[in-house]
């Protein structure tokens, strides 16, 4: 996703011969297994104005290729069920107004009318943003890479990067299964593999593969087709409806996390999740979820989706040139919103490779803010897993 759209956007501003390069098949990764969400009013200020330009650059992608690519823009409601989460949907939706980004407060009748399902009893207060919703994950990396062939960027799939070719501490090129290439850029979007692919020039990133997952009910009528997006931080939950179903996804107090170097090259390889171990995940949410959703014991859950997305200690995103050598740059550490983030992190890396100023501030982004760590290490996994327990707030 992130690799097709910084090829994409490098191509709309017309920066030359572009070559995106996937040892795999395309979105083969995390990148198909998402649950599509496009949210953008965040606590992270950092980050809305880049998920706003996902938003926008949807219709682009759509008007540049002739295709419907099937937003749902369904909208978000952000509920909050306790005076802390209240505060946060007050900075959250001031925010999004400063970025231009349509934003409500609803009352408890107009939430329980969007949500049929849901049980207004706990929410203090409602938030809703219009412009939110879901999209097909793999279907947009496609699009992103549609639009970046049309306008003349090659996309190789099943060819490896393995190593990449130094100077003087200058890109010169990579070096590949198929041979060498010569380029003066290299941008590190490798998803869980990103510590290992940038610590070819010795600089592992500072982000940690962490377990996402979600599960997916059967259809029911109780569940009011098409309706929008929610998202509970009081109790670490989101859900969204598909095809008739709820897909119900849960950030752990503790989530899996993997040293980066023992993932296999192939997804279709490893699973993050052992078995049938993650029921036990979703019964031990039961009680909270049940606060918000009281049919929760009659919804009958059908099927499951787990991966790895990137994760860093502070939640925020990699996104800039890596010190110490001239032509590196990295779009990692996607912090499970690499979706939502993906034409924002696009635009920033194009504008950097072209020597142009980014048009959204990218300091919290520094691939060098946590100075030297190792990225394999127990407590930096553990810290990164932490960020994706309190994706959805402020506090753990
Ligand atoms: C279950 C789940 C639910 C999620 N839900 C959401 C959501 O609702 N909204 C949202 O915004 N985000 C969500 N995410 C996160 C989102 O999926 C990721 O942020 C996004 O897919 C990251 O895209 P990426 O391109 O960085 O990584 P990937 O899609 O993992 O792609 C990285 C690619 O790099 C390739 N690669 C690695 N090393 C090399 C090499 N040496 N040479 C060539 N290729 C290489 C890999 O093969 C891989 O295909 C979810 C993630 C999961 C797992």
């Amino acid at each position: 996703m992130v690799g097709a759209s910084v090829a994409f956007h490098l191509a709309r501003k017309n920066a030359g011969k572009i070559l995106l390069l996937e040892r795999n098949e395309i979105a083969s990764a995390a990148s198909s297994r998402a649950a599509g969400l496009v949210l953008q009013a965040s606590t992270k200020f950092s980050r809305t104005p880049l998920a706003k330009l996902t938003v926008d650059t949807l219709p682009l992608l759509e008007d540049e290729l002739g295709e419907r690519l099937g937003y749902h823009q369904v909208g978000s409601l952000r509920l909050a069920a306790s005076e802390a989460r209240a505060d946060e949907l007050d900075s959250m939706a001031r925010d999004a107004s400063l970025w231009g980004i349509p934003v409500q407060w609803m009352d408890t009748a107009e939430t329980g009318n969007l949500v049929p399902w849901l049980d207004t009893g706990a929410v203090q207060k409602a938030l809703y943003l219009p412009t939110d919703g879901y999209v097909d994950p793999y279907l947009l990396t496609m699009f992103y890479i549609k639009a970046a062939r049309a306008r003349g960027a090659v996309v190789r799939s099943r060819m490896e990067v393995r190593d990449v070719l130094l100077e003087k501490q200058k890109v010169v090129g990579v070096l590949t299964d198929g041979g060498k290439i010569a380029c003066g850029n290299v941008v590190d979007a490798c998803g869980a593999w990103a510590s290992v692919f940038s610590e070819l020039i010795g600089f592992p990133l500072p982000a940690a593969p962490v377990r996402s997952h979600y599960w997916i009910t059967e259809k029911s009528k109780a569940y009011g087709g098409e309706h929008p997006v929610t998202i509970l931080p009081d109790i670490a939950a989101y859900t969204r409806p598909e095809v008739g179903g709820l897909i119900v996804g849960v950030q752990e107090p503790r989530s899996a996390t993997f040293d980066a170097r023992d993932i296999p090259h192939d997804p279709a390889d490893f699973s993050p999740t052992r078995g049938e171990e993650h029921w036990d995940v979703i019964a031990s949410a039961y009680e909270d979820l049940a606060r918000f959703f009281p049919a929760i014991d009659a919804a009958k859950f059908s099927s499951y989706m787990c991966g790895l997305s990137s994760y860093t200690p502070d939640g925020e995103i990699i996104l800039g040139r890596v010190p110490g050598v001239s032509g590196f740059y990295a779009a990692t550490g996607d912090c499970g919103s690499g979706i939502t983030l993906s034409a924002g992190m696009g635009d920033v890396i194009a504008d950097l490779l072209l020597g142009r100023q980014p048009a959204f501030t990218i300091e919290p982004f520094r691939p060098d803010r946590f100075g030297v760590v190792d990225p394999y290490s127990e407590s930096f996994r553990t810290s990164s897993a932490s960020a994706r327990a309190s994706k959805s707030r402020k506090v753990a």
